[in-house]
């Protein structure tokens, strides 16, 4: 046999020897890119920053995020499903983009069983009901009057449909007959920003953008939707005490990774996140914008798939229940 052969021979009995986890280690040689599905400074964006940067550290890489906005975080959703599976990129996906839009619309393109794998969730997010500063009222019941009894339409500003501020003020609509006139933005960090200038009457959105301008008295908020109020807000009533105990509705936020992607890579992912939800300060941060961080046991890939096809079934029946005007 020729010497080439020998070699070649030599090189194949390596390779065929050669443990998997040298493979493994491989992971990750080059920059990893998380999709955000909303504009930049909304709480998915923000806790995606926050969360990724501990996991850049873990991972010995660095963490790109790419915020692609459109269809209430739907586009988003497809490029990733569409994405290279080798663990490259990803997706902070969350309750609208990975429950409600796919309750909401039956062609939304994509199936989180079928298109993607779990990597683990992140964050629980209160929704908080939100309106602006010189609206006039000082209460949820005031507010609710005014909302019904105006000579014409107030404006509600979401994320598009099927995210969590369109899911959940969809709910909250329904529940008191409202019928507003619906303005869309790429994310709720710009809807934050009308609803400050005035522009914008109502929205329901997530604590961690809501609770830096509510406590700057930027905005008022009339009701949290959580069974209990947040530590961080605590002059701000649950909806039950304010007398709207049926609007009960929370969000999250959770990584997942195109189907295919390698287990073992999934592994690696879902052991970065963990580090980064017992992190001190990356707690910290999370805790102090009113997030609420799984335990363990919440945290696996297969505890992600159970919450997305429990939300998809329970908003099921909210989003078909309501003509969805779209105005
Ligand atoms: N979470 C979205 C954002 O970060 C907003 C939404 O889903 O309503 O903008």
């Amino acid at each position: 046999m020729q010497p080439a052969g020998i070699a070649a021979l030599g090189l194949l009995g390596l390779a065929l020897t050669t443990p998997p986890s040298l493979g493994q280690s491989a992971y990750p040689s080059r920059p990893i890119t998380v999709i955000v599905p909303f504009a930049a400074g909304g709480p998915t964006d923000i806790v995606a920053r926050i969360v990724t940067g501990h996991m850049a550290a873990t991972l010995g890489q660095q963490i790109i995020i790419e915020n692609v906005v459109g269809s209430g975080g739907t586009t988003a959703a497809i490029r990733a499903m569409r994405s290279t599976p080798d663990g490259y990129t990803i997706m902070m996906g969350h309750m609208g983009t990975h429950g409600a839009a796919v309750a909401l619309n039956p062609t939304v393109g994509y199936s989180p069983s079928h298109d993607f794998e779990p990597i683990g969730m992140a964050v629980g997010m209160p929704v908080l009901i939100l309106v602006r500063k010189k609206l006039p009222a000082e209460n949820l019941t005031e507010f609710i009057a005014y909302l019904r009894d105006h000579a014409f339409p107030l404006t509600m500003a979401h994320a598009g449909l099927g995210s969590v501020s369109f899911a959940t003020c969809l709910l909250f609509n329904s529940i008191i007959d409202a019928h507003p006139a619906m303005v869309a933005f790429q994310g709720t960090g710009p809807a934050m920003q009308a609803l400050i200038a005035g522009r914008i009457d109502y929205m329901c959105d997530q604590i961690v953008s809501a609770a830096p301008q509510i406590g700057a008295g930027m905005i008022k908020s009339f009701a949290i939707a959580s069974p209990q109020r947040s530590p961080i807000l605590p002059d701000v009533p649950t909806a039950a005490e304010a007398g709207l105990e049926a609007f009960q509705v929370s969000a999250w936020n959770a990584l997942f990774a195109p189907k295919r992607t390698p287990p073992t890579i999934i592994t690696q992912l879902n052991d970065a996140l963990g580090q980064a939800l017992d992190d001190p300060l990356t707690r910290k941060q999370l805790l102090e914008l009113g997030s609420e961080i799984p335990g363990t046991d919440g945290r696996t890939p297969g505890a992600l798939t159970n919450l997305v096809n429990s939300e998809i079934v329970k908003w099921m029946p909210v989003t078909h229940s309501v003509t969805v005007t779209g105005r």
